[in-house]
């Protein structure tokens, strides 16, 4: 017998449920696992997935090839098309004698579709599919009102699910044990392709993940309250990738982060508490992702958002997307997204605000344009986030409470460093007047401002009125 293990956005063997399950199935009816991956680069180009997460992914897929071989269990990893492709795929390897499959649950409406294909075949020839919901900490539908509703702001929703955290705990799987060496004759599928290797600066190895994971709760947490906003700083885990494509679980950095600094998770404003704040924020946007699926269909959460009439001028976001909008900060992350593919959390925030607020660019323009170019692209945290800084979302910014672009970059770039990194000709600035160069002239080789902030922000308030007054 062949217990089957799909993996998907969880590409690692320890706490991984799906694989621990098949793995004990398999040793009560003498079976063996069989791990399979399938690429689909057609659908990840409708997704817009960056070409620097496809090579992330890729490459994860190798690692955890070997790495699954030491516990010799072989990993078949196989270059489909898209989504449909899948069920073929998985058809042609039914007659290994499959006798279940196993696999992590996703939520997107098209991939709760390809799932739901799959086990139809699957189910026409009675083999059963198990599907573990494993992508949040508490299952989406878990965390709910008293009156059995779905909360649509953060903070009564984190104390929710704090409650639930001390009564039930986090349960992490061990890796799978080691299978007895098995000579599986897998039928001729065509193998999964190297990627273009962007992104070799990120380590793909499990362990060297998890180190670095352990490394951050251990020693460096304790400075998150006061090191996370500053772009210069190396403040943040930097972990959002590998929890993006699942190299890591949120339960995992959960339960580190209870065994090394659980101390410190008893009060509020320690830096292991406002961490742990930001993996019930990845929760909260996936909870809210499944109970109204019309956000992955792009549309706003504040539904009479919607109405309003973005001018969506192509050459500011143009300007915007190249990092040459005249304001240091926005043009400084710009490029830093540009160039690594990952971009700070605060710096997020501030050029999301600009397009928005400042350029008048309808939100789903940005949402789209970071997609393609982020290794941590996730659906749930981007739109989470643009409908945060467009106030369209749940418990998003007011939307007359706008950033001041030059002021964020005093607060939270005072030295100016960061910019200085990414816009050499504005190296020779003083860290007074790097902020905004344009006093009296542009710096020589900068950009003039593309808008002025304040006009800006009216025409903002103007947009938004328009359509709240009509509600
Ligand atoms: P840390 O500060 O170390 O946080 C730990 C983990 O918590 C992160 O790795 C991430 O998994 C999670 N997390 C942190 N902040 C948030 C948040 N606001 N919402 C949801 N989860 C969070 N995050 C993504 O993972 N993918 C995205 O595509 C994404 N797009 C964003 C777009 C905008 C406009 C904004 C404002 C935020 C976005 N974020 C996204 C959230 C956040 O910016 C990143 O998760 C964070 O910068 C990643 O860096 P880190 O791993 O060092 O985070």
């Amino acid at each position: 017998p062949v217990h089957l293990v799909w993996l998907r956005h969880d590409l690692r063997y320890h706490d991984n449920q799906a694989l621990y399950t098949a793995r004990e199935a398999a040793q009560l009816d003498n079976g063996i696992v069989l791990a399979l991956y399938i690429a689909t680069p057609l659908s990840w180009q409708q997704h817009d997935m960056a070409m620097i997460r496809q090579d992330l992914i890729r490459r994860r897929v190798a690692a955890l090839t070997a790495e699954l071989a030491e516990l010799k269990i072989p990993l078949l990893a196989v270059e489909g098309m898209d989504y449909d492709s899948c069920v073929a795929v998985i058809a042609q390897l039914l007659p290994l004698g499959v006798v279940a499959l196993y696999a992590q649950q996703e939520y997107e409406v098209r991939e709760h579709a390809r799932d739901h294909a799959v086990a139809a075949k699957l189910h026409e020839q009675q083999i059963p599919c198990y599907w573990f919901d494993r992508l949040c900490v508490m299952p989406p539908g878990s965390v709910l009102t008293q009156q059995g509703d779905i909360y649509k702001v953060f903070t009564p929703f984190k104390r929710n699910w704090l409650v639930k955290l001390a009564t039930f705990g986090v349960k992490c799987f061990p890796k799978p044990a080691v299978q007895s060496a098995t000579a599986i004759v897998v039928p001729n599928l065509t193998p999964m392709q190297a990627g273009d290797n962007s992104s070799a600066g990120w380590p793909v190895a499990e362990l060297e993940v998890l180190n670095r994971m352990r490394i951050f709760c251990q020693q460096r947490v304790q400075d998150y309250t006061t090191a996370r906003d500053f772009p210069a700083i190396d403040g943040t885990s930097s972990l959002s990738a590998y929890l993006a494509i699942g190299v890591l679980s949120a339960q995992q950095c959960v339960a580190r982060l209870q065994h090394e600094a659980g101390q410190q998770l008893e009060q509020e404003k320690s830096g292991a508490s406002v961490w742990l704040s930001e993996l019930i924020w990845r929760d909260f946007y996936k909870h809210i992702l499944v109970a109204f699926p019309r956000l992955i269909k792009h549309q706003a959460f504040q539904t009479e958002t919607d109405r309003i009439n973005w001018p969506n001028d192509n050459r500011l976001f143009a300007a915007w997307c190249r990092g040459e909008t005249g304001y240091p900060i926005v043009d400084a992350a710009m490029r830093q997204l540009n160039e690594t593919g990952w971009m700070h959390n605060r710096l997020r925030m501030i050029t999301a605000s600009f397009l928005v607020k400042d350029l008048h660019i309808d939100w789903r323009w940005g949402e789209r344009y970071f997609m393609s170019k982020l290794i941590d692209g996730d659906f749930a945290a981007n739109n989470g986030g643009w409908q945060w800084a467009a106030s369209t979302g749940t418990d998003a910014a007011p939307y007359f409470r706008i950033f001041n672009p030059v002021t964020q970059s005093e607060r939270f770039d005072p030295s100016g460093d960061f910019i200085r990194r990414y816009l050499p000709m504005l190296a020779s600035k003083t860290n007074k007047e790097i902020h905004w160069p344009h006093k009296p002239v542009t710096a020589k080789g900068y950009f003039r401002p593309v808008v002025e902030h304040n006009e800006a922000r009216k025409l903002t308030l103007a947009l938004f009125s328009a359509v709240k007054s009509q509600e």
